[in-house]
């Protein structure tokens, strides 16, 4: 979401004439477009700036501004800690960047703003052509989560659910389509809470996946990230009939552990899960599953890990991330007794070594097969082709012809534990 919500600062600013630059030296303003959810996020932002100021040391100095999470969980202290910061502006504020900026350029003030002003920001960023024009590229659809897990940051720094309405994500959609994306990316919090009313009429992410399907140029449809709880079965009935809706979904439990579940106020037991993607799987077989996992959650037991293991050799996610618990300032979960780091460490690594056989394992399975690739970009000074699989995985090949944005079949030659690699060659074969 920061990735998307930097391009639409860059839209907005560039109304009031900023250009990017490559040359760091050369640049008037410096935007930190700062994540929350990672551990030492605010030093990484102090850092940066402490690099800015290195290389301003001689030279005239920027307007440095501190945008998304960080800005938003720290702001008063930021503006304490650091003289440098001219404005901090929170993730829901920043459609008012344009008028914070000319008023700095006027009065010199430095400013702090971190209101929720969701509704205003879609309305204000409708008025911005989104200039992305990736072949895959991401469209918020939601913002906020009302769920309260004990661990997580995003309800405190996003703020609640709040969903667009489908008419200005439609136009937005089929601007990104125009300007070349032959992917779609729906990004949310909570992506499929996304429920909006208009004339009596109630609109859920299902709806929304079916309208783009119907756009002719667009190849491909993805959504992240998604809740257990949230999974409707309209939602589920999409994999049945949305042709570019992508086998592929992204949906975290966390843990194997319904004690630690509930600790975490998850909301859902591992047998609801599980019955989740019986679900999906009957509806279309060919679904494969990542998902996020936290090690060392307070409390977690060797039988606790031990559920979590089992769940994963369960359900084989073909991708997933895993961490060690790290207390986020105000959330419930940062009051509580931390596990020990070493046995942590050692279930952190057991954990991925699972995850990563899994992974192997999926990867194996295309050797010596043809699979359809989607042409992102030029790799390796042109020349090679970079494209993901109907599953995300990236490819990496040689083709004698092709063209980004196309789909093309690729056989793949050798692999690793994150990427396939192979050779395109044209009027020679279907993909498996
Ligand atoms: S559902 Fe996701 S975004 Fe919401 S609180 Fe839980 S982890 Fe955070």
């Amino acid at each position: 979401m920061n990735e998307y919500d930097s391009n639409r600062i860059y839209d907005l600013v560039s109304t009031i004439g900023f250009t990017k630059t490559k040359i760091k030296n050369e640049a008037n303003c410096f935007i930190l477009n700062t994540c929350h959810i990672r551990e030492k996020a605010t030093e990484k932002v102090y850092d940066e700036i402490g690099r800015v100021k290195k290389d301003f040391k001689n030279l005239k100095k920027p307007l440095v501004i501190i945008s998304g999470c960080v800005a938003q969980a720290e702001s008063e202290e930021m503006m304490k800690r650091e003289p440098y910061i001219d404005m901090v502006i929170g993730p829901q504020s920043y459609h008012k960047i344009n008028d914070l900026i000319l008023n700095y350029q006027r009065k010199k003030e430095r400013f702090n703003e971190t209101e929720f002003d969701v509704i205003k920001k879609f309305d204000e960023l409708q008025k911005v052509s989104n200039s992305q024009s990736k072949i895959s590229s991401y469209l918020t659809i939601q913002e906020g989560c009302d769920k309260f897990c004990h661990f997580c940051v995003v309800p405190y720094t996003r703020g609640p659910e709040y969903s667009r309405p489908i008419k200005q994500i439609i136009d937005e959609a089929n601007i990104l389509v125009e300007n070349g994306a032959k992917e779609i990316i729906l990004l949310g919090q909570n992506v499929n809470a996304y429920n909006f009313y208009e004339k009596n009429k109630n609109y859920r992410l299902s709806s929304i996946i079916r309208e783009l399907n119907d756009i002719k140029k667009l190849k491909r449809i993805r959504f992240t990230t998604s809740h257990p709880k949230d999974m409707t079965e309209d939602l589920i009935n999409c994999y049945k009939d949305c042709k570019k809706l992508m086998p592929f979904l992204h949906l975290p439990i966390q843990s194997g552990s319904n004690h630690i579940l509930k600790s975490m106020n998850r909301k859902h037991d591992k047998e609801y899960y599980i019955s989740v993607i019986e679900k999906l799987k009957k509806i279309n077989r060919e679904i494969k599953i990542s998902s996020d996992f936290i090690v060392g959650y307070p409390g977690e037991s060797k039988n606790d890990f031990m559920d979590t293991v089992k769940l994963i050799e369960k359900v084989g996610f073909i991708n997933s991330y895993s961490f060690i618990f790290s207390p986020r300032p105000g959330t419930p979960a940062s009051d509580k007794k931390l596990n020990g780091t070493t046995e942590n460490l050692q279930r952190l690594k057991e954990i991925q070594r699972i995850l990563e056989n899994f992974q192997i394992k999926n990867n194996e399975k295309y050797l010596n097969q043809f699979c359809e690739v989607l042409i992102e970009n030029k790799v390796n000074s042109g020349e090679k082709f970079f494209g993901r699989t109907r599953y995300m995985t990236p490819v990496i090949f040689e083709s004698e012809k092709c063209n980004l944005g196309e789909i093309v079949d690729v056989k793949i030659t050798s692999f690793n534990q994150k990427n396939l690699f192979g050779i395109h060659k044209t009027n020679t074969y279907k993909a498996a």
